[in-house]
């Protein structure tokens, strides 16, 4: 009898493993280092010696395991990985490779993807078939959940929600492009937004003169009434607003469900974005799109890997 499954979050630095049974809660999770060398290609090898080790010691043979989902750091379609920059991989066909190393069913995706639909299994999503996933961290990622099934698309940008065009047309994003949502609406785009306006006006603001202002400083601000940071905080709410009309148009997802670090704001975080949301959204949208917090955190990886598994 099939009982277990694993979920696999494979990152630049540690690759984080999750043990779970059929449709239930985690029971233990480990992590084993990154090895990048030699252009990541132990990797794979790596993950299949730490799920064996884990099985022999659980004396667990192939016939208790349904299989492996795992979240990869870039694009996927079917199976295949385009490129991960942080594993110094090209294109790697993920899934065929790791199925004939472990001999067991292999399901792969990105790996914000795979996150906001752990979110969506067991996390701030619980209960919802549809959804769109947005961390809001260094970066932007994130995910969208149509009927339970994950939206890789054509080439495995679907859910690349940090480079979904904004109403800024100032700042430049990595990707080359001006006006991207991360430019914006990320840790380090709220920074570069409050370090605009305390620039460019000479109110008092507690976050004048101080050094190395985080993201997490300028909501505390805000959070007092502090007229830059509230400034900052509605051109933030206003774009991911809009972003979120675009979104709801286009999958009318159940719920926007927010993660990352910036998500740890709180209720003013889905205030503002629900205000400038109601501004921007068709109408039936306004009263039927939910806005929620994530609640995963760091294993919401490794639930949306397992929930891969489970699907198979
Ligand atoms: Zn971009």
């Amino acid at each position: 009898m099939k009982k277990y499954i694993y979920g696999v979050d494979l990152g630049g630095t540690t690759i984080k493993i999750g043990f779970f049974p059929i449709d239930g809660e985690l029971i233990e999770k480990f992590e084993i280092k990154t090895n990048t060398e030699n252009g990541g290609i132990n990797i794979l090898g790596d993950i299949v010696k730490a799920i064996n080790s884990h099985m022999l010691a659980n004396k667990l043979s192939k016939d208790d395991v349904k299989g492996l989902g795992i979240g990869v750091p870039g694009p996927v379609s079917n199976g295949i990985v385009q490129s991960c920059v942080n594993l110094g991989w090209g294109s790697v066909e993920v899934k065929s490779d790791l199925e004939r190393l472990i001999n067991l069913p292999v399901s792969v995706s990105n790996d914000a993807n795979v996150a906001g639909f752990g979110e969506l299994w067991k996390g701030g999503g619980t209960g919802y078939n549809n959804l769109v996933f947005i961390t809001l961290g260094t970066g932007v990622g994130g995910a969208v959940v149509c009927d339970n099934k994950i939206v890789d698309g054509h080439v495995g940008c679907g859910g690349e929600i940090g480079h979904a065009p904004s109403l800024d047309n100032e700042f430049k994003c990595n990707c080359g492009k001006i006006g991207c949502l991360e430019t914006v609406a990320s840790a380090t785009g709220i920074v570069r937004i409050a370090n605009k306006f305390l620039k460019t006006s000479s109110n008092k603001s507690i976050l004048r003169g101080k050094e190395n202002i985080s993201s997490k400083d300028v909501f505390d601000a805000a959070k007092k009434n502090d007229d830059i940071a509230l400034k900052t905080i509605d051109y933030f709410g206003k774009n991911l607003g809009f972003v979120c009309a675009t979104l709801a148009v286009t999958t009318n997802p159940e719920a926007i469900v927010f993660g990352g670090g910036v998500s740890k704001a709180g209720d003013i975080l889905i205030d503002v974005v629900k205000k400038h949301f109601n501004e921007y959204a068709f109408s039936v949208l306004r009263e039927t799109t939910k806005f929620k917090l994530a609640t995963l955190g760091n294993d919401a990886g490794i639930y949306g890997a397992a929930y891969l598994a489970n699907q198979m």
